[in-house]
């Protein structure tokens, strides 16, 4: 009897998603990328005091490229959202979105022409964090608590489907 039959079903999967989720939120790398007050918080929590090295996260990347976590730390304004949602296409799967601060999340208290009023219009949002600003010990609550949603997510065509299902794109996972 092979090796699969005496396992109980699934279990060689869910280890393996297991691992692969954990090296995922180990090594989460934000974008530098960062558009009013919030932002100074956000720098704050990757100084020394907050030491954000130590959740495996110290390395802003310059290049969308080799980023997988967006926090958007500040207001969204009409003329920065294609700018935003360029970025966001630039970062490859898997990728995830913190909307950081009140303005990030809905507009805050900038009910006004010029501001989006929720960075949820312009690119899917795994996290939103209240507060105007948000301090650094809330920044770090926040992703530790995408770690967790990292850790529950399936892979593959499981991921690709709920993916679709949230609004997220669906290329390669
Ligand atoms: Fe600035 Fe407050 Fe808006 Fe953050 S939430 S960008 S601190 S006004």
């Amino acid at each position: 009897m092979g090796l699969e039959e005496k396992l109980p079903n699934g279990i060689l999967l869910a280890s393996v998603e297991k691992l692969v989720n954990w090296t995922r939120k180990s090594s989460l790398w934000p974008a530098t990328f960062g558009l009013a007050c919030c932002a100074i918080e956000m720098m704050t929590t990757g100084g020394p005091r907050y030491d954000l090295a130590r959740f495996g996260m110290e390395v802003f990347r310059a290049s969308p490229r080799q980023a997988d976590l967006m926090i958007v730390a500040g207001r969204v304004t009409n003329k920065m959202a294609p700018v935003l949602r360029q970025i966001y296409d630039q970062m490859p799967e898997p990728r995830w979105v913190l909307a950081m601060g009140v303005c990030a999340s809905s507009g805050g208290m900038f009910n006004n022409y010029a501001v989006v009023q929720g960075v949820d219009h312009v690119v899917p949002v795994d996290m939103y964090l209240p507060g105007c600003p948000p301090r650094p010990e809330m920044l770090i609550d926040a992703i530790l608590k995408i770690h967790a949603k990292i850790m529950d997510e399936p892979l593959g065509p499981a991921r690709a489907a709920l993916l679709a299902e949230q609004g997220h794109s669906t290329d390669l996972i």
